[in-house]
Parts: C-alpha cells; structure tokens; sequence
C-alpha cells in the first residue's frame, strides 16, 4: 500500500523524575529549572524525560505513531515538521516509506541540511509512517523489513547512577540477579574521572563471565584512548565507546586501526552518509532510532551486515516509541543485543500498550503489527499539543 499522508498531529512529551537522568548532579552547572549541564562533556541533559511525539493519519484514516528527540528546543523539531514536511507529504503519495524519506530529505539537501534537527523530525515522521504502512499490510515492523516472527535480544544495562564505587557495584550486582550479565559504565559514573580503577572494581567484583564496557562520553584524544585501551587490557571491556570527538573521523580511524578492545561508535549519527565516512573506524555501530527512524536505521544495518560489523543499537530519553521501533529494527537486522536504559524504560513502557517487556536480562519482542505500540490514557497526561 503506498504512503499518503493526510495529517500530521505533532505533541511534545513531558514526564518529571526525581533524579534526572546519569544522576542528581549536584554542583553541576544548571540552566534555569530545565536543564543541567554535565561537567565531564559539557554536554547539556534535560531534568525531565522529554521527546516529541507525532501521530500520522493516512488517507485511508490508519494511524501510526512516531518519536524522536526533544531533550533541548523541542519546538525546533514541531516546527520544521509543521512548516515544510507535514504539508509536503500531504501533497504527495510514495509507493514505500523509504521513497517518502528520501523525497523529505530532498528538499533541503543542497543546503547542507543533512541531519541535526531536520534528521530527528525526518526520524519521527518516517517511524510513524512505517508504522502506518506496516499495520496496514497487516505486518510487524521486522516482518516488513524483512524478518517477521517475534524474537528476544539481549539488553544491557547502561549507566550506575549510584554515588561511590561500592554502590554501583552493588547496584550491577542487583541487576546480575535479576539475569542481566552485561553493563556499561559511563566515564561519569566514576570516582574523578578513575576509569581504569572502576572497571577493575567491577571486574573483581563480577567475576570473568560478565560483559563490562565503558561509554567514554568523547573525552578523551586518540592517543588518550589507545592509552587506555592497553590499560584496560587485563579486564577485557566488552567495548570502549565514543572515546573521541564525534566530527573528528581521522581520530576514529586512528584509534580503530589500534585498538585491542571493539570500538563502538555512532550514537549520533542520522544518515547513512554520516556511516560511510566511517566504515573502517568502528566495529559496532550503535544506530539511535530517536535520530534515525527506520529507513535510515535500515541502511545504516545492511552496510554493517555487509562488513561483518556488529549493531548495538542505542537507547535515550523518551516515552518509548522510538525504543520500540529500534527492537523491532534490531531483531531484524540481526543485532547483537540493545541497550537498556533501566531507569527510563520500564517507567515510560507504562505509559503504552503494546511495548516488550523487559525480563531476565533480554527484552522480548511480539510479532504484533508495527512497531507494536500505542498510548494509553496515562500518556495523555504528559503530552502538549504543539501547533505552530
Ligand atoms: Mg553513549
């Protein structure tokens, strides 16, 4: 069934939480009563989960539901969609959702639009029409990429938000028990920045068999990162995650050619261009959906399906859609696990109907049609209509 898109209905999601996410923060720079800034990266989080939320309608009535980020000026997002893309796509029909990218896409690429906040409103709507033209066809969301049929992936648990080393040993502890056998720790999640001493702790403290890797946040140099790489060579990390900065290609190269640990890169990224400037400077990539969508997901997966590189899809704030069309995505480019964003998942999963639960360390996804989720009436209480 081709894409004909006859309304778009763009809504910003907003939930309070006691501790905002990678924790309290405390002496950390503050923006207002919105946002925080973290002194390890300078990067700017939210004190709330937040996201934008869009809801297609077709021609034919059938709905779906996309997502992306809207952590920092949601209503850059809304409005980009509002102005220029929810009325094109109006005007015009595409025979695959992949087609109705590319014409969005079109629009504004000789401009040097290629990602940013365009690729994250391009992200929500091309979720939601997948989403559409999926149920439609009667087919889940892996079914129409190509491998129907419901499935498990393994998540691990990212980030211990927890405030000595002891504390967050014993938190990985908890989650071990409950059948989760691989963490990542962030740089910041550490005593003064003592990576090497934490992974240790860990190691000693959950034994051989547990995967442990390390979210460097980009901090550091290429020279810094094959420092620690040979440091950290005793305690096997599963992975060393986004050590350098995010534009610096030939420092990712540098430090790929090098490594003894899988580097793992791509967070980012919103375009498969964004991959093919870095095929051979990373051996996971970890595709976000929230700046993706499917289409650009699925191009980023086959390219690494091609080069033997593993797929580690990344999980971020938000009600949960996009986390659900990344499972589906995953499961059926064949990744090797998902992150779990433990303090943010189960919570926002309440909030749909439909999302995979979460449940001896893997995320068991149904084969239901689309992406498998929908709001339920406790979502409305979190989300604001945004009309230009
Ligand atoms: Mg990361």
């Amino acid at each position: 069934m081709s894409v004909t898109v006859e309304k778009v209905d763009v809504f910003f999601f907003e939930r309070p939480r006691t501790t905002p996410y990678l924790g309290a923060g405390e002496g950390e720079f503050a923006i207002g009563e919105r946002y925080i800034v973290r002194e390890f990266n300078g990067t700017v989080y939210p004190l709330t989960d937040r996201s934008i939320v869009v809801k297609v309608t077709d021609k034919h009535g059938a709905v779906g539901w996309g997502e992306t980020y809207g952590l920092v000026a949601p209503k850059a997002v809304a409005a980009i969609i509002q102005d220029l893309l929810a009325p094109y796509l109006a005007m015009r029909s595409f025979e695959t959702p992949e087609a109705a990218w590319d014409g969005l896409y079109e629009l504004q690429r000789v401009r040097g639009y290629w990602g940013g906040y365009l690729g994250d409103a391009l992200a929500a709507l091309d979720i939601a029409i997948w989403d559409v033209h999926a149920r439609s066809n009667g087919q889940s969301l892996q079914a129409a990429l190509g491998k129907g049929g419901s499935g498990r992936l393994e998540g691990y648990v990212s980030g211990i938000p927890a405030p000595s080393r002891q504390a967050r040993l014993d938190l990985v502890r908890e989650w071990k028990a409950k059948g989760f056998h691989k963490v990542k720790l962030p740089v910041g999640h550490t005593d003064n920045g003592d990576v090497i001493g934490e992974m240790e702790t860990l190691r000693a403290g959950l034994g051989d068999d547990h995967e442990i890797s390390v979210d460097l946040h980009w901090t550091l140099t290429a020279q810094e990162t094959l420092d620690l790489d040979a440091a950290l060579k005793p305690i096997r990390p599963w992975f060393l995650e986004a050590p350098t900065k995010p534009e610096d290609i030939e420092a990712q190269r540098t430090i790929a050619r090098s490594i003894t640990a899988p580097l793992a890169i791509g967070e980012e990224w919103r375009t498969d261009w964004d991959y093919r400037h870095r095929l051979d400077c990373c051996h996971i990539i970890q595709p976000e959906m929230g700046h993706t969508g499917i289409t650009q997901f699925a191009r980023m997966a086959r390219l690494a399906n091609a080069r033997g590189t593993g797929i580690l899809p990344h999980a971020t704030i938000g009600l949960g859609i996009f986390a659900s069309a990344s499972l589906r995505a995953a499961l059926a480019f064949g990744a090797q696990g998902h992150e779990f964003q433990h303090t943010i998942y189960t919570r926002n999963a309440e909030l749909l109907d439909g999302a995979a639960v979460v449940e001896g360390g893997y995320f068991e996804i149904p084969d239901t049609p689309g992406h498998g989720v929908t709001l339920n009436g406790e979502a409305d209480n979190y989300l604001t209509p945004l009309v230009l």
